[in-house]
C-alpha cells in the first residue's frame, strides 16, 4: 500500500481520528463521581471564583494546549478550510502528547474574518493555559497574533511563524560558527516574504544579524524602497524594503553570506549558488520541495556549503517539532503569560548548543547509525533526541522567570530531575 492508502487507514480505523479524551482520577465508585461533579467539585469551583489562578492548581488548564486554525495555509494545501485542517490540528495535538506530554484541545474555527477569530480565541481563554494559533495565512496571522498576545495572559505562539524562526535560527547560529563568520557581518537573502519568513527574518535580527544586512524577496522580486512607492506592499514587507536597486533573487544572492528559502520549490540554481560569498549557509526550506535540492546546492561549489532544508531525508531537517513541544511545556510549568522574544531566544540557544555535544548512541542508531557530529551535516539536534526535552524546556522556564513571565518560579536542578523521571 502508498502512503496515502496507509495515512487513510491509519485516521480511519476505529475510533476515527487520533485523539481521545481520557480521565485521570478515580470514578469507580459513587462517592468518586460526587467529588469529580456535583456535589463535591462546588469546593474548586469556589476556590477558583477566589483567586482565577487556582485553576492552575485545580483544573487540567495549566497542560491544555488550545491548537487554533481557520484552515487558511495549511501545510502547502492551502485554504482548504476548517474541516479539511482538521486532520493536521488533530496532528499538531499527537505531537504535543507525545513530545512533552501536553493535552490539546484542537479547535477549527469557521470564519474568514481576523476580528472575529480574535474575539473567539479570546473568549475561550479561561478553558487554555495556551494557544498555538496554526496554519494561518499570511498577512492575516500577524496581526490575530499581536492582538491576541496583547489580550490574553497566556501564551499565544503562532507556530508556523516562531518555530521555522527559532529552529532554523538555532542552525544558522551553528552554521555562521562553522563558516567562521560573524553573526553581525551575515548578509542574509530571504526567498518568502510570508508567516515564516517575515518571523525568521526578524528573529535573526534578535539572535544578533544586522537588520540592514538582510534583503528580502517576494514573487516579485527583491522589497526595496522604490518598489513601495508605486506598489502595494504590506506593511510587514515594508518593515523589511531596502534601500538599493530593483532586482530578482538571483542579484540578491550574488555575494550574500546565507540564503533562507521559505517559498516555492526549484526557483535557485547552481549558477545562485556559485555567486554566492565563501563557505555559504543555503536554508532551502520550502516544502515538499525546498528552492534548490540538496545534491545540486552540494556539487555547486568546491568550498563547504552548509545546507538545511525541511525533508528528514537530508541532514539538517528544520523540524518544528524540534521547538513547540518544549517551548510550551516550559512556558506552561511556570504558568508564563507570554512566550516573549527571551524565552524564544533561549530556546533556539539551547537547540544550538546541544548540536554540539556529543549524540547518545540511541539517537545514532534511530537515524540509520549515521555518524552525527558537529559540523556541516550536522547543525541541529536530530527530532527524535530525547535530550531536547531536558534541554530546552528548563531554557524556555528559566527565560521566562529572568524576563518577568512566569507566574511560579521553580528550582531549575529539580525539574530538570522531574523531566528526566
Ligand atoms: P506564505 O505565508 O504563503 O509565504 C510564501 C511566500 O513565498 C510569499 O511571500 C510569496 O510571495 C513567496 N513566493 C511565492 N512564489 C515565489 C517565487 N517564485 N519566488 C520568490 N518568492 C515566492 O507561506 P509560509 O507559511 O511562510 O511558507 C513558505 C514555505 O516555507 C512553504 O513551502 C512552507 O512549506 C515552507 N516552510 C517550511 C518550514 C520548515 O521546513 N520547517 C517551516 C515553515 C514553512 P508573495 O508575498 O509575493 O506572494
Ligand atoms: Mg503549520
Amino acid at each position: 500500500m502508498g502512503l496515502d492508502e496507509d495515512a487513510l487507514e491509519y485516521h480511519r480505523s476505529k475510533p476515527p481520528g487520533k485523539i481521545e479524551i481520557a480521565t485521570t482520577k478515580p470514578t469507580n465508585t459513587q462517592r468518586d463521581l460526587s467529588l469529580a461533579y456535583s456535589p463535591g467539585v462546588a469546593a474548586p469551583c469556589n476556590e477558583i471564583d477566589e483567586d482565577p489562578e487556582r485553576a492552575f492548581e485545580y483544573t487540567a488548564k495549566g497542560n491544555l494546549v488550545g491548537v487554533v486554525s481557520d484552515g487558511s495555509a495549511v501545510l502547502g494545501l492551502g485554504d482548504i478550510g476548517p474541516e479539511a485542517g482538521k486532520p493536521v490540528m488533530e496532528g499538531k495535538g499527537v505531537l504535543f502528547k507525545r513530545f512533552a506530554d501536553i493535552d490539546v484541545f484542537d479547535v477549527e474555527l469557521d470564519t474568514d474574518n481576523a476580528e472575529a477569530m480574535i474575539q473567539t480565541v479570546a473568549a475561550m481563554e479561561p478553558t487554555f493555559g495556551g494557544i498555538n494559533l496554526e496554519d494561518i495565512a499570511a498577512p492575516e496571522c500577524f496581526e490575530v497574533e499581536r492582538r491576541l498576545s496583547e489580550k490574553l495572559d497566556i501564551p499565544v505562539f503562532h507556530d508556523d511563524q516562531h518555530g521555522t524562526a527559532i529552529i532554523s535560527g538555532a542552525a544558522l547560529v551553528n552554521a555562521a560558527d562553522i563558516a567562521g563568520k560573524e553573526l553581525d557581518e551575515l548578509e542574509v537573502v530571504f526567498s518568502g516574504a510570508g508567516a515564516s519568513a517575515i518571523a525568521s527574518a526578524k528573529f535573526y535580527v534578535s539572535l544578533g544579524v544586522s537588520k540592514d544586512n538582510i534583503t528580502m524577496c517576494d514573487s516579485s522580486g527583491i522589497i526595496t524602497e522604490e518598489r513601495a512607492t508605486h506598489e502595494e506592499l504590506n506593511r510587514f514587507k515594508q518593515e523589511f524594503a531596502r534601500d538599493i536597486p530593483e532586482g530578482d533573487l538571483a542579484d540578491a544572492m550574488n555575494g550574500a553570506d546565507v540564503f533562507v528559502g521559505l517559498s516555492v520549490g526549484g526557483i535557485v540554481d547552481q549558477e545562485m549558488v556559485q555567486s554566492m560569498a565563501s563557505d555559504p549557509i543555503i536554508f532551502a526550506m520550502a516544502n515538499p520541495d525546498p528552492e534548490i535540492d540538496y545534491e545540486s546546492a552540494k556539487s555547486a561549489r568546491d568550498d563547504t556549503v552548509i545546507m538545511a532544508t525541511g525533508r528528514s531525508d537530508y541532514p539538517n531537517q528544520v523540524n518544528n517539532v524540534l521547538g513547540f513541544p518544549f517551548i510550551f511545556r516550559g512556558a506552561l510549568d511556570v504558568r508564563a503569560t507570554e512566550i516573549n522574544e527571551e524565552m524564544k531566544v533561549a530556546a533556539a540557544r539551547a537547540l544550538a548548543d546541544l548540536a554540539k555535544q556529543d549524540v547518545p548512541d540511541e539517537v545514532v542508531k534511530a537515524y540509520g547509525d549515521q555518524p552525527l557530529q558537529f559540523g556541516p551535516d550536522y547543525i541541529i539536534p536530530k527530532p527524535l533526541d530525547p535530550r531536547v526535552l531536558f534541554e530546552v524546556t528548563p531554557a524556555v522556564a528559566e527565560a521566562a522567570i529572568e524576563s518577568g513571565a512566569a507566574r511560579t518560579e521553580i528550582d531549575t536542578e529539580a525539574y530538570v530531575e522531574e523531566l528526566e523521571a
